[in-house]
């Protein structure tokens, strides 16, 4: 049987096959129904493809829900190149975001879905009402009404390639769900996110599957995650929190800095520059990697003329008026400067190294909370893997990718989400425009 994406032919999907009764074909499955997996669906749904959304989760758009902080930091106000990571091609990159532009991201969440959305100064987007469940519910509505099934509480365990990729006619994926059940498709699109907060559904599955089916997949790691200190001192200070700038060193050469807000934990560094910089010393081959903070965001001189206007006050005198008095204590230690003698009267030398401390701060890491509180994941499927244009894998035809589950990670600040929109919308747009391009060729043979 001949299978269109508008086929009305086919069983209900709703009727899963178990493994003894005839299979039921679906045009288009999408795995996943995260921020990537809706928007894939959705579009594709949109462009006339039957879909199919099966999600492992009883609730759609888990990490949706829980996102930052619990209000959903659903876009960056400002976007660059150079906030996205990727071992891949940054051209690659570029063409993919030059498809939708931040601007109308925006106004489909704003006039296409109605959630009202506000700036803050931070420059990160939320929705005005500060409820993710506008977002996943908006997803959802417009996901219905494109017609796209959705399947939740149920879990792929099995991606597999059927059939004569070249005949139009023929099925080109077998799913496996668990408990045994079948389900074939003519087209896949993987948004099964990483391994990221794993009780919110993403578990690496994509991982698995892509390197089941012959596909590269860079080492993943946890980035954005909370780090773990070398040196337990720096945990007498959990709960301080301030602003800083962190910036990353190998060698003499600086990667990267990063400022705003941080926060010392029992066993380290959190809040948002620790998670956002945290990403070079988690990756792997990051052994080299330094991180130095600049207490206050301010520089070497900043704090030099600090110090010396301070005259007769004392040293922990002046910096306790700006900092918080825990966080003295300990750099007046780590400087082993004399917190209580007169500015005036420091050393040249003990001034140097308060200014170190101050200014270029080592912060020593020993590793990080792991998945379990990262909020994405480093690595993953290669971007070479996929054909940018449509994000479907060169060597398998059918399979679409989107989101977290490829190898590209963005900055804190809305940047993750951005990417999830722009690739799953690609890849369902895409996977649309090949299902019809498909069901008017000729089969082959
Ligand atoms: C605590 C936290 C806060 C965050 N806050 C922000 C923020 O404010 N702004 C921002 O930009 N980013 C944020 N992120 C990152 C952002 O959530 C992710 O980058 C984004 O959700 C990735 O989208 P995705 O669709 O690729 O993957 P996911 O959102 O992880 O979705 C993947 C989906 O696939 C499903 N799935 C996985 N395997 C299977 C399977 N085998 N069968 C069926 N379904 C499966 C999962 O259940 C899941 O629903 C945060 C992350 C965390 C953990």
């Amino acid at each position: 049987m001949a299978v269109t994406p508008d086929s009305s032919s086919e069983p209900s999907a709703s009727q899963r096959s178990a493994p003894s009764e005839p299979l039921v074909v679906i045009p288009l499955v999408v795995i996943g129904a995260g921020a990537a997996g809706l928007l894939a669906a959705l579009f594709a749904g949109r462009a006339g493809a039957r879909v199919v959304l099966v999600e492992t989760r009883p609730k759609p758009g888990a990490k949706i829900r829980v996102s930052g902080g619990g209000r959903c930091n659903v876009l960056p106000s400002q976007a660059e190149l150079e906030d996205f990571f990727t071992a891949g091609s940054r051209n690659a990159l570029r063409n993919v975001f030059a498809s939708w532009p931040l601007a109308e991201v925006r106004a489909f969440f704003e006039q296409d879905l109605g959630v009202a959305l506000k700036v803050e100064d931070t420059g990160k987007v939320f929705p005005a009402s500060d409820d993710p469940r506008e977002i996943v519910d908006g997803l959802l509505n417009a996901c219905a009404a494109a017609g796209v099934e959705l399947r939740a509480g149920e879990r792929v365990v099995a991606l597999r390639r059927i059939g004569s990729p070249e005949r139009a006619d023929e099925p080109r994926f077998e799913l496996e769900f668990e408990g045994g059940a079948l389900l074939r498709a003519q087209s896949v699109v993987l948004a099964t996110g990483g391994l990221s907060l794993p009780k919110t559904g993403s578990d690496g599955f994509g991982f698995e599957a892509a390197r089941a089916l012959g596909l590269r997949v860079h080492t993943t790691y946890p980035a954005l995650a909370p780090l773990i200190s070398a040196d337990p001192a720096w945990g007498e200070l959990a709960g301080v929190s301030l602003r800083v700038e962190v910036r990353a060193y190998a060698g003499d050469k600086e990667l990267d800095r990063s400022a705003g807000d941080f926060l010392f934990t029992h066993r380290g560094f959190s809040g948002p520059v620790a998670l956002d910089m945290s990403r070079h010393v988690t990756a792997p081959g990051a052994e080299q990697v330094q991180l130095v903070a600049a207490w206050l965001g301010f520089d070497a001189a900043e704090w030099e003329k600090r110090l010396l206007a301070g005259g007769s006050r004392s040293v922990e005198g002046v910096l306790r008026e700006v900092l918080p008095r825990r966080l003295v204590a300990r750099l007046v230690a780590l400087a082993q400067a004399p917190g209580g003698r007169k500015l005036a009267e420091l050393t040249r030398d003990e001034r140097k190294r308060l200014v170190r401390a101050l200014a270029a701060c080592p912060l020593a890491v020993a590793g990080n909370e792991g998945y379990r509180t990262a909020e994405v994941t480093g690595g993953g499927i290669a971007l070479d893997e996929v054909v940018t244009k449509t994000l479907e894998a060169r060597s398998i035809p059918g399979l679409y990718f989107a989101g977290e589950v490829l190898d590209v990670i963005g900055r804190i600040g809305g940047f993750n989400f951005l990417w999830a929109w722009v690739s799953g919308r690609k890849a369902g747009l895409a996977a649309a425009q090949a299902l019809r391009e498909r069901a008017v060729a000729p089969p082959a043979g």
